[in-house]
């Protein structure tokens, strides 16, 4: 059945767009329309939208704060769903626990967590993406990753049914986790350790300092284009191939951190994507080792 725009606009009002241009929720700032955009602004919202988009049985993408995420030129069919500004919440319970809405930024979470005299959360405060995209992607960094701070998520099904899975349930491996594609993350718990507000400031900045000095800032790029290696670092694979001064038009290899990508102004999704295949090429045929993209790549080809 055809996504019927007209009548979808009815129900969902302001909430829900045709054609967005998504290159605005990329940090790479490239990307098409999508076919059907939507940003639910409540639980109860997204799980009706859900229950009829299945009936449709069109293509249901989530997009967090598009950090690790390249879209393509052509954009996405079917359904893109960004939370809206009420899945960005932060409470405390329990003294030790965070309950944080998928929709907010690891950055907060990691000040809110500072404010409350919550360690382990540190390292949250390097990276640029959402909550959501964080238990995705098992996002982290400096020895830590969200998993090891993680209690349970929220999730909602296709079927706009909602349940807790606690993080057991889940199995976690380096930059990414078993949870199913059709789980849009609503919410999760996180549990931290208490200690000195000046102590997590401290490691807070310290952090914070490492990562300006390792890794390009300021530019457009979704960070890490590919996994490490179980003996190797992707960058090191990437320097020892000679790499380094590959370019594609516009999309270029970052000079400060050769495993980031950039679109240097107007380059194209296609662009970034052959410089992708090119640089993976050149590895495997220098080392022999075949690299695994870290980055997500969404839409039509
Ligand atoms: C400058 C820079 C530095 C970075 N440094 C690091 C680093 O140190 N460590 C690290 O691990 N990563 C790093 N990254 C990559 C990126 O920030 C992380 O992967 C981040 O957690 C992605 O979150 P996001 O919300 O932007 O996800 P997106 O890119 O929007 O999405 C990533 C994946 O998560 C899914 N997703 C997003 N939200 C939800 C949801 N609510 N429910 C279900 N699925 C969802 C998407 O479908 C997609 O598959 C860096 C990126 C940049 C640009």
């Amino acid at each position: 059945m055809s996504l019927k725009f007209d009548e979808l606009k009815k129900i969902y009002g302001d909430n829900i767009y045709k054609n967005e241009i998504l290159s605005k929720y990329s940090w790479f700032n490239l990307g098409g329309p999508s076919e059907i955009f939507f940003r639910p602004n409540s639980v109860a919202q997204l799980s009706s939208f859900l229950q009829e988009i299945k009936k449709t049985k069109n293509k249901t993408t989530i997009i967090g704060a598009g950090s690790n995420t390249l879209i393509r030129d052509s954009g996405v069919k079917g359904v893109t769903i960004k939370l809206g500004s009420k899945f960005s919440f932060l409470n405390l319970i329990n003294n030790d626990t965070i309950h944080a809405g998928a929709a907010t930024l690891d950055k907060k979470i990691s000040n809110f967590a500072k404010d409350n005299s919550l360690s382990n959360f540190e390292f949250l405060s390097c990276i640029p993406g959402s909550l959501g995209g964080g238990i995705v992607m098992n996002s982290g960094c400096y020895e830590n990753e969200i998993s090891k701070i993680l209690v349970s998520v929220e999730v909602i099904d296709e079927n706009g049914k909602i349940f807790e899975i606690e993080k057991d349930k889940i199995n976690f491996f380096y930059r990414g986790c078993d949870l199913p594609d059709n789980f849009i993350i609503l919410s999760a718990k996180l549990k931290g350790l208490k200690l000195d507000k000046s102590k997590i400031e401290k490691k807070q900045s310290e952090f914070i300092k490492k990562k300006e000095q390792s890794q390009p800032s300021q530019i457009k790029t979704c960070g890490s284009t590919f996994k490490n290696t179980k003996n190797y670092k992707a960058w090191e694979l990437i320097k020892k191939s000679n790499c380094e001064k590959m370019f594609v038009g516009k999309a270029k290899i970052s000079q400060k951190h050769c495993n980031f990508f950039v679109n240097e102004g107007n380059a194209k999704a296609t662009e970034i994507e052959q410089l992708i295949h090119k640089t993976k090429e050149q590895v495997f045929k220098k080392t022999g080792i075949k690299l695994e993209l870290e980055i997500k790549i969404i839409g039509e080809r």
